[in-house]
């Protein structure tokens, strides 16, 4: 989970990372009562949006006074950052700078590590400096069993060519940056830029979380932090009906269990559609996972027939611990479950095989419902999927 910038300078301020004031506001009025507050000579009123680039895009503006802050309001408000309208501004106090750096700390997976980051030259894009300049960007990998430590934090800081002086001011904020890393499960923790001011503070301007989605049970308060109303009206029923899935755009809803099994079942689904003339693609990612009853494949089903550009779905289950006779009764109620709820069914390809495949297919038949097919192989079932698909 992405969190807005003014979220995240609200984690960092609980860990005591520096950072300046900031209010949020979703219209003028509330921005200049928000400067008011905020007591100070010169704002900063930002765009919150959940992408980069808001500076280049006009959504980060100064301002001298309250009046003026509502003036920015206004302007960036209702902006259309990549994509993105903006709801919501946050005000900030305005800092002085004298120079912008960048610090980062993200989970690097093949080295099986951490990975903190750091140039002299922030303000910019990383992308473009690592580029560009990659001999700018310190890259450090540490491992999480010593966390960062103040030897590696120094090192970083020296390397990437700062005076001692600034070296002993950094190092308190990147191990801080590091305990909100750590404690609040980040995946992501970056600063770009970071700033040292004209009269030498050290403050985290800008900040990008990343909150590692597996850990939010650890953490009751990150409830509150999430998006709801930007989210995917079939994302957010998955996730209450405890659902592993991810909308996609096409046309072929896509039910498996085991992640491996359903990210195959993607591919093969899509390389299938190329064949017909609208070209269906799989419409969602949705893993139901080892325990394949008919509660979760009813769960599963609903949300996918739910969603209006599906015009058929494929079920791909390979029976392991859960055996085929259970999904194939799983699949039969679920269908009674659905038609009780007036949920309107779609055409079904079902493709059993492993455990009990040969009694699972049987009880399909047996049930003799209207709207389900079975392919015997994966590549057939996916043919026939986006046939059907392309067909509607
Ligand atoms: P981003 O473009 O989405 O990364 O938004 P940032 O929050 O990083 O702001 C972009 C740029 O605006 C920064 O790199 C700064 O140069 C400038 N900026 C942001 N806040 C302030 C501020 O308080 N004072 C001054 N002088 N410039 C700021
Ligand atoms: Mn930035």
């Amino acid at each position: 989970m992405d969190l807005y910038e003014y979220q995240a300078r609200d984690l960092f301020s609980a860990h005591d990372v520096p950072v300046l004031q900031g209010i949020v506001a979703t219209n003028p009025e509330q921005a200049k009562q928000a400067a008011e507050k905020i007591n100070s000579d010169l704002f900063v009123v930002k765009a919150q949006v959940k992408t980069g680039g808001r500076g280049k895009a006009g959504g980060v503006k100064l301002a001298k006074s309250p009046a003026e802050v509502a003036e920015k309001a206004e302007e960036i408000l209702g902006l259309d950052i990549k994509g993105h309208t903006v709801k919501t501004i946050m005000v900030a106090e305005g800092a002085d700078i004298a120079e912008e750096y960048y610090f980062s700390i993200l989970l690097d997976r093949t080295k099986r590590r951490y990975l903190a980051m750091c140039s002299k030259e922030g303000g910019v894009e990383i992308e473009t400096l690592a580029a560009e300049q990659p001999e700018k960007l310190v890259r450090k990998n540490f491992s999480p069993l010593s966390g960062l430590t103040n030897d590696i934090a120094r090192d970083i800081a020296k390397e990437a060519g700062f005076s001692d002086e600034e070296t002993e001011q950094l190092v308190p904020v990147f191990r801080k940056l590091y305990e909100v890393y750590e404690q609040e499960d980040a995946q992501l923790v970056e600063v770009n830029p970071l700033v040292k001011t004209d009269d030498g503070r050290i403050i985290a301007l800008d900040g990008k979380v990343s909150l590692d989605d597996n850990a939010l049970f650890r953490h009751g308060d990150h409830a509150n932090l999430e998006d709801v109303e930007a989210a995917d009206p079939l994302e957010r029923r998955a996730k209450e009906l405890d659902l592993n899935y991810v909308k996609l755009d096409g046309s072929v809803g896509v039910i498996g269990n085991g992640a491996g099994l359903v990210m195959s079942t993607l591919d093969v689904t899509a390389y299938a559609g190329e064949e017909f003339g609208s070209k269906p693609k799989p419409a969602n990612f949705l893993d139901i996972g080892g325990g394949a009853n008919a509660k979760v494949m009813a769960n599963g089903l609903e949300v996918i027939f739910s969603d209006e550009q599906v015009k058929s779905v494929f079920v791909n289950v390979f029976g392991g611990i859960t055996a085929c006779d259970e999904v194939a009764n799983g699949i039969v109620q679920a269908n009674k479950i659905l038609a009780d709820q007036g949920i309107q069914a779609k055409p079904m390809v079902v493709r059993l095989d492993g455990n009990n495949a040969e009694l699972g297919r049987k009880i399909l038949s047996e049930a003799d419902l209207a709207h389900v097919e079975q392919a015997s192989t994966m590549d057939e079932a996916a043919r026939r999927a986006a046939e059907l698909a392309d067909q509607a």
